[in-house]
C-alpha cells in the first residue's frame, strides 16, 4: 500500500495524516494526529491510529521537535514514514498569491517565492514554511508538494477580483480578492457534476463550506466565477469566530471612537466575533442547544448567520444566471439539517426544494437533498481537504518520478 503524509503547519500547531490517496473521502485516515503548544512551556503530541488514539505531553520548542518526535512516534508503532511506502509530502500552504494556483513540487526556489508571499499571510505563511523546512531535512527522499488554499481562485474574472479602492493603492499592496478553502471547493464541486448527471463543463453551481470558517463560491463549467473571502479569510459569511462582511467604517469607528489598537481590532474581529461574538459559542452545537433552551442571544446568532448565509446564495444565484446544484460541505453544512432548511427556505419560486426527509438522514456521504422535482439540486458532499492534498501531491509525485 502506498501512501501520502500530508502536513497542514499552523503558528503553533502542526496537523497531519498519512492517508491512501486512493481512499474514499469518508474513510478515516490511516493515521493522523497533531502537534500542538510548538513553543509553549507544556506540549502536546496526539496520534490516533488503528482506533486508538496515542498522547504524548512534552515541551515541543520548535516545528521541527514536533514533526521528529511524532516520527519517533511512529517509528515505534512500525509506521513512521520512513517505514511505509510514502510517495508524496503535501503541504497545504494557505497564501499563493496570484504566483501559485496548481500544486507545486517544492524546491528551494519554490520556498523563496512562499516566502515572498509572507507580507499576503503574515501568520500563516510562515507557519507553513516552517513545516515544509523541517518535513524536507526529515524526509529529504521523497517529493514535497505544496498545495495552496488560494490556487482554485487564482484566475477570478478581474470583476469578482477587484475591489472597488484606488486601482494604484490596490496594485502596490497587492490588494484583490484571493479567496480560500480552494482546496474543498474544487474537491466539493469536483464531485458535483456526475453526482446530477450532468456534463461538468456544462454544470453550475455554489458550493457552501461551513466550517468554523464559511465560505461560499460559485463554480461555471468547472472554473470558479466569485467566492466570498477576500484579501484574507475574514471576509464573507458569518463564521464560528469571525465577522465575514462588515461595513469597513465600523474600523475607523473603532479607532476613533472606540479608542482601539489595530491589533485589537484584528483580534476581534477575527476571533471575538462572528456566531461566538453575538452568542458566547463559536460550535453549532453549542449553539443548537442554547436556541432549544430558548436562548435569545443564541437564536439572534443563528439568524444573522442563515441572513448573511442567504445574501450571498442569492447574489450568486443572479451572477450565475443558471444553477444547477448548491452544495454543504464542511462541519457545519454535513452535519447541521436546520442551517440547510433554513438557508434555503421558501426558494420554490426560484425552482429549490429541499425534500425534509431527505434532509433529516444521517450524515452518511454524498447525498442529493432536493425533491425529485427541484430544478436546482441540492447535494452534501463531505469535504476531506487532506484527502485532497494527498491526491494532488501524489499527482504531482507521478509526473516527477
Ligand atoms: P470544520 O471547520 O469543517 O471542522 O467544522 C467545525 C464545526 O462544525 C464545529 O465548530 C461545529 O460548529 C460544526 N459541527 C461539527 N459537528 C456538528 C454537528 N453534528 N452538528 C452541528 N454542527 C456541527
Amino acid at each position: 500500500m502506498s501512501y501520502a503524509l500530508v502536513i497542514n503547519s499552523g503558528s503553533s500547531s502542526i496537523k497531519f495524516q498519512i492517508v491512501d490517496p486512493a481512499a474514499d473521502a469518508s474513510d478515516d485516515p490511516f493515521v493522523s494526529g497533531l502537534v500542538e503548544q510548538i513553543g509553549e512551556p507544556q506540549g502536546r503530541i496526539t496520534v490516533k491510529y488503528n482506533g486508538d488514539k496515542f498522547i504524548v505531553q512534552k515541551p515541543v520548542p520548535t516545528h521541527g521537535v514536533g514533526l521528529q518526535e511524532t516520527f519517533k512516534i511512529l517509528d515505534a508503532k512500525g509506521i513512521g514514514p520512513t517505514q511505509l511506502d510514502i510517495v508524496a509530502a503535501g503541504h497545504r500552504v494557505v497564501h499563493g498569491g496570484m504566483v501559485f494556483s496548481q500544486p507545486e513540487l517544492i524546491n528551494d526556489q519554490v520556498v523563496e517565492m512562499i516566502r515572498d508571499l509572507i507580507p499576503l499571510a503574515p501568520l500563516h505563511n510562515p507557519a507553513n514554511i516552517d513545516g515544509i523546512e523541517v518535513a524536507r531535512a526529515l524526509l529529504p527522499n521523497i517529493p514535497h508538494v505544496a498545495v495552496f488554499d488560494t490556487g482554485f481562485f487564482r484566475d477570478l474574472p478581474p470583476a469578482a477580483a477587484l475591489y472597488a479602492i484606488n486601482a494604484d493603492v490596490a496594485e502596490k499592496n497587492l490588494i484583490r480578492r484571493y479567496g480560500f478553502h480552494g482546496t474543498s471547493h474544487e474537491f466539493v464541486s469536483s464531485q458535483v457534476a456526475e453526482m446530477i448527471g450532468r456534463d461538468p463543463m456544462h454544470t453550475r453551481q455554489i458550493v457552501l463550506h461551513l466550517g468554523n470558517g464559511a465560505s461560499a463560491s460559485a463554480v461555471a463549467n468547472g472554473k470558479p466565477i466569485d467566492t466570498s473571502m477576500g484579501l484574507t479569510p475574514l471576509a464573507g459569511l458569518v463564521m464560528g469566530t469571525r465577522s465575514g462582511d462588515i461595513d469597513p467604517g465600523i474600523i475607523f469607528h473603532l479607532v476613533r471612537q472606540g479608542g482601539m489598537s489595530i491589533d485589537e481590532i484584528d483580534n476581534l474581529l477575527n476571533r471575538q466575533s462572528g456566531v461566538k461574538g453575538l452568542s458566547g459559542v463559536n460550535d453549532f452545537r453549542e449553539l443548537r442547544t442554547m436556541i432549544d433552551n430558548e436562548n435569545t442571544d443564541a437564536w439572534l446568532a443563528y439568524n444573522v448567520y442563515i441572513n448573511q448565509l442567504r445574501r450571498f446564495i442569492g447574489s450568486y444565484m443572479i451572477e450565475l444566471g443558471r444553477v444547477d446544484a448548491i452544495t454543504f460541505t464542511a462541519g457545519v453544512g454535513e452535519n447541521d439539517k436546520d442551517v440547510r432548511l433554513d438557508a434555503l427556505d421558501n426558494l420554490e419560486m426560484y425552482g429549490i426544494k429541499v425534500d425534509p426527509e431527505k434532509n433529516d438522514l444521517p450524515n452518511d456521504g454524498p447525498r442529493v437533498i432536493s425533491t425529485d422535482d427541484s430544478k436546482v439540486k441540492v447535494l452534501v458532499i463531505p469535504t476531506n481537504e487532506e484527502l485532497a492534498i494527498a491526491q494532488k501531491a501524489a499527482a504531482v509525485a507521478a509526473q516527477v518520478s
